[in-house]
């Protein structure tokens, strides 16, 4: 079915009743959502390498050229980002860097580690100590990688992007299908609060946003974990010329992935990239990450709007504007949790969805907890540079 999905044991049937069903959805057939959510976050780009060479994307480095934060480095952002009010340590890299990336791997070395996902952990557990929460995007991920990382992340995430088998993932190295369904299986199987997301203008066609939004909810399913699903539109930037999607291409997505997941799963358009006040009546919920103090560094032509601009977007919908954390409240414990939250199934193999490094630092009695508790309580929008206390 999807490329290299059977490589990976992928046994993901997508109903063409339930495709045919999709493609014929439109604005008009969902609601506006009852608030619109964002988290405050500040973005570690950890490293700029990437095994893969995707068409439109500007972020990866070639062997040489690629960077790595070094710890000192990793601490200074956080420390700014918590000062700022950031709930969130946004890691990202793009895939785990081959062996042509000598330069990083030599480095890594040096410093004691194995590899770029031993580092990840460090840097995660720097996050916490600096008094945010990680969300680590890592790329494909195996099984046994999410069983360590979960210890020190808060939540994890991949962007399925698309089901189809585009040019724009060409080349000897490329990500496939089947490689980013599994990882987003593998995160179910560990229970990971997750985030993944369609790409949209990337060379798919309309069935295949229809089967990719339905191959999510399959997953989800399955294993409880999916929190949220990105709409993203492709934009142009200086290696690629992908034209973006108009208007009435994204309302139509927006308003497919709203009806194809369950409403537990908040639907969210990056307001950087997206026209999100044009799309909040076609059932958007989320606005994702949002920095005060760094840029998108996956595109970094596409500024954040600011708490105002925010604000613009929810008051075209009507509905108020809400700060969250990383991990969406269903999936924190009962006594994080807002009293009329509900919460998610338990997890399948452990007894909470949130490891203990990440609620004892949402349960600390210092500035960062009670930041974080306030937002967890849905207090937010909260003023953006609190004191730095104790
Ligand atoms: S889109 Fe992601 S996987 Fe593809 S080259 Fe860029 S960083 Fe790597």
């Amino acid at each position: 079915m999807f490329a290299e999905a059977a490589a990976y044991g992928i046994d993901i049937d997508v109903d063409d009743r339930a495709v045919e069903r999709l493609l014929s959805v439109g604005p008009a057939d969902v609601e506006v959502a009852d608030g619109l959510t964002f988290a405050r976050n500040v973005f570690v780009p950890l490293t700029t390498a990437c095994r893969y060479t995707c068409t439109y994307c500007t972020y990866y480095d070639v062997p040489g050229e690629a960077s790595l934060l070094s710890p000192e480095e990793v601490r200074e952002r956080c420390r700014v980002g918590a000062d700022a009010g950031c709930t969130e340590a946004l890691f990202t890299f793009g895939d785990e860097p081959d062996d042509r990336y000598t330069r990083i791997h030599e480095t890594l070395d040096e410093w004691g580690f194995d590899s770029i996902h031993d580092y990840l952990y460090r840097a995660c557990e720097i996050a916490l100590e600096e008094g945010l929460l990680p969300h680590s995007n890592p790329g494909d991920l195996t099984e046994e990688t999410f069983r360590d990382l979960r210890e020190v992340n808060a939540s994890m995430g991949v962007m399925l992007e698309t089901t189809a088998d585009v040019d724009a993932h060409a080349g000897g190295r490329r990500k496939t299908p089947g490689q980013r369904l599994n990882t987003i299986r593998a995160a179910g199987r560990q229970d990971v609060p997750f985030t993944t997301g369609i790409l949209v203008g990337i060379g798919e066609g309309w069935r295949d946003r229809a089967e990719s939004l339905l191959a999510i909810r399959e997953l989800h399913e399955r294993h409880g974990h999916v929190q949220e699903v990105i709409v993203q539109n492709v934009v142009p930037n200086e290696r690629s010329d992908f034209a973006k999607p108009d208007l009435e291409t994204m309302r139509r997505v927006v308003a497919m992935a709203r009806t194809a997941l369950p409403p537990e799963v908040s639907v969210q358009v990056p307001p950087n990239l997206s026209p999100a006040a044009d799309l909040v009546d076609c059932g958007i919920d989320d606005l994702g990450g949002v920095s005060p103090v760094t840029d998108d560094y996956v595109n970094p032509q596409y500024a954040w709007p600011d708490l105002e601009g925010l604000r613009t977007v929810a008051d075209a919908g009507g509905i108020p504007l809400r700060e969250r954390l990383p991990t969406y409240v269903r999936y924190l414990p009962a006594d994080l949790r807002p009293a009329d939250a509900d919460p998610a199934p338990d997890p399948a193999t452990r007894d909470a969805w949130l490891p203990p490094a990440v609620a004892d630092r949402i349960r600390a009695d210092d500035v960062h907890g009670r930041r974080l508790r306030a937002v967890a309580r849905g207090e937010g929008p909260l003023d953006p540079r609190p004191a730095r206390g104790d």
